[in-house]
């Protein structure tokens, strides 16, 4: 079968362009995501590079001036793009001008002042190869969990776009001098156009799958938090319980379960109004998010009621971190406006694994039925769920 090189270059001009508008509308629905704005734009620099590579103007040689550094700039925008959606920095322009400087510095001295197809060629495809490799090992390296897939797809195009462009160096310092002209139809060139367009395809399809998943991720992240407090809602906390449950239950490690609930606060909403409640319900998460250690979790279980999942903890340590929330929230000054203040109390119930053996529901309803007796017997406390059977009625207010 005989491959057309000019064909192709004209499909892959083609392509740049259309790929180009997709990214761009892309990027124009998940605005807040960067670096698809760079892709859409080096798209567009490849299709001018590529179409000014066979435009006859002139010596068809001096073309090279203006599109070895276009598709420079491109591959660098590329890279740029990827620095910026991956860290979320501010974009480091250096790496586009160098490319550009680089690329025009070579094809003038090679197309000018010594004139050599073949080290332009080769000085070209070093510098495209590194720019290319580059944006693999960007995405190669810090390949993020959640988008795993998309980032070995768009890196693995990347590496082999860099393999491709460097294997051309060989081949062309032994073809004949007049062969390398780069539209000649030797099979390293038709190679390596080939391997460009359908790159260009599986790199910028890459692209939208990392937009993709990456808003995918914050939907999950959304729908599993209360928005009034940002932490865990009911379904996150269902969610991470019932996979800590399985994992602590299974290794014989220890996960206790705190279950808060502020102590009259419908009165609180009755005097002070709903946005002063909110506010308290917001106070108490900066305080439980402030104590809590890194690997613990804080979910809203509803209304005015929460839940602190702690793994590797037991009731006993559970009992006294409970009290530091339940002393700091009682110590809080909480304002209702016009310099007013006031101030509410918590009361908790813990249980841990050793009281639950049916499953994660379990374990919850164990610290609930810890909290209601820390409610029962006067709020403002904390009860655990082993001193249920322990402690006789008439003792229970000794607890805490
Ligand atoms: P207890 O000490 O027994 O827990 O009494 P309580 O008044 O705290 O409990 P109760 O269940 O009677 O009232 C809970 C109140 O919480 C009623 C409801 O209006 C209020 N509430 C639930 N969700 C919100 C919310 O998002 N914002 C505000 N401001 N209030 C809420
Ligand atoms: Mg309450
Ligand atoms: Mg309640």
């Amino acid at each position: 079968m005989a491959l057309d090189i000019r064909s192709m270059i004209f499909m892959s001009v083609l392509l740049s362009i259309l790929l180009s508008g997709v990214l761009y509308l892309v990027g124009v629905h998940a605005k807040h995501i960067r670096g698809v704005k760079y892709w859409a734009l080096a798209n567009l620099l490849y299709s001018i590079g590529l179409a000014l590579v066979f435009t006859p103007i002139g010596d068809s040689t001096k073309i090279f001036l203006f599109s070895g550094p276009l598709l420079a700039v491109a591959a660098g925008l590329q890279l740029v793009g990827i620095q910026v959606f991956e860290e979320e920095t501010r974009p480091d322009w250096r790496i586009p001008l160098v490319a550009a400087i680089l690329s025009l510095l070579v094809n003038f001295v090679f197309t000018t002042v010594a004139p050599s197809i073949t080290l332009r060629i080769v000085c070209n495809s070093l510098l495209m190869g590194l720019l290319y490799g580059l944006c693999a090992r960007n995405l190669l390296i810090n390949v993020s969990r959640h988008l795993r897939t998309a980032y070995w797809l768009t890196g693995g195009a990347f590496a082999i776009m860099a393999l491709v462009t460097v294997a051309r160096i060989p081949a062309v310092m032994l073809a004949n001098p007049m062969a390398n002209y780069i539209i000649t139809p030797e099979p390293i060139n038709l190679m390596v156009f080939l391997v460009f367009a359908a790159m260009l395809i599986v790199i910028n399809f890459g692209f939208v799958l990392l937009v993709n998943f990456r808003l995918a991720n914050e939907l999950q992240l959304l729908a599993n938090r209360d928005s009034l407090t940002n932490a865990l809602n009911r379904r996150g906390l269902e969610e991470i319980g019932e996979h800590l449950y399985a994992h602590f239950s299974r290794s014989g490690g220890q996960l206790a379960v705190l279950m808060l609930d502020i102590d009259h606060f419908k009165s609180v909403n009755d005097r002070h109004g709903h946005p002063v409640g909110d506010a308290v319900l917001r106070e108490l998460s900066r305080i439980v998010t402030a104590t809590i250690r890194a690997g613990d979790y804080f979910a809203r279980y509803g209304g005015e009621e929460f839940c602190v999942l702690l793994p590797g903890s037991s009731e006993e340590q559970a009992c006294k971190l409970a009290d530091r929330l339940r002393r700091r929230f009682a110590e809080t000054q909480l304002s209702c406006g016009h310099d007013g203040v006031f101030q509410c109390t918590l009361s908790v119930g813990v249980a841990d694994l050793s009281k639950a053996a049916l499953g994660f529901g379990d374990l919850l309803a164990e610290a609930d039925k810890a909290l209601y007796r820390a409610k029962e017997i006067g709020r403002n406390r904390v009860f655990a769920a082993s001193e249920m059977e322990r402690l006789p009625e008439s003792q229970l207010d000794a607890c805490y």
